[in-house]
């Protein structure tokens, strides 16, 4: 199965992904993830990225595409995978298309979490994330046991600087003016699926996991 998971910053990807990739056994490709890892590593591609993360921007296209590119070439992508914060834009959907075309395959499933607007803001303020694993936890809905430590590696929480109020209403922004055209995308080559994703993460889950089921055919 090659899957992209799509949805607005905050609509529950990063969460159900780890749930689709453990009981498919296909791997979890998180751009953001990557991006993040790139910055902490110092490296050209992630210093030059977090300007643009830490607005609330997007990283330029053809930047993107490589480090897809690459990611995709890795024995463990051949397989299937799960795409998770990629493609963001048009040009990024076709340009995924063509790579995989190179290689007879192509996208099989987007699943959509759809979310309204003043419940992401919510969400993505209240997000804290794991700076040992990498765990996601949200104050509203999934605190940690005890404040601030993660209930996995007991390392400290952080909350990401693109979660921050201003930054994550410019992100979900974004979404809308340069992301949201991709539904039409794959509306068009039928292969978009709409989960309401403003259930707990396991009501979802179950969602997803029928969603899989049917679209398995
Ligand atoms: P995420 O963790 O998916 O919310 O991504 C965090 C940030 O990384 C985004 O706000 C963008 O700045 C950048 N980013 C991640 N994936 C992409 C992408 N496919 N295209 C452009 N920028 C991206």
């Amino acid at each position: 199965m090659r899957i992209v998971l799509f949805g607005a910053p905050g609509s529950g990807k990063g969460t159900q992904a780890v749930f689709i990739s453990r009981d498919h056994g296909i791997p979890h490709i998180s751009t953001g993830d990557m991006l993040r890892e790139a910055a902490r590593n110092g490296t050209e591609v992630g210093l030059k990225a977090r300007s643009f993360m830490d607005r609330g921007a997007l990283v330029p296209d053809e930047v993107m595409i490589e480090v897809v590119a690459q990611r995709l070439e890795m024995d463990d992508a051949n397989k299937g995978f799960l795409l998770d914060g990629f493609p963001r834009t048009v040009e990024q959907a076709e340009k995924l298309d063509e790579i995989l075309k190179l290689r007879g395959a192509g996208i099989d499933l987007v699943l959509w979490l759809e979310v309204d607007d003043r419940e992401l803001v919510k969400r993505l303020t209240s997000r804290r994330t794991c700076s040992g694993c990498g765990a996601i936890y949200n104050l509203l809905f999934q605190a940690p046991k005890i404040p601030d430590r993660c209930d996995k590696c007991g390392s400290a929480l952080n909350q990401r600087v693109d979660d921050q109020q201003a930054t994550a209403e410019k992100r979900l922004e974004v979404y809308q003016i340069q992301t949201s055209p991709l539904k039409e995308y794959y509306l068009g080559r039928g292969i978009l699926k709409k989960i309401d994703g403003a259930k707990t993460p396991d009501e979802v889950y179950s969602s997803l996991k029928e969603t899989l089921r049917s679209g398995r055919g």
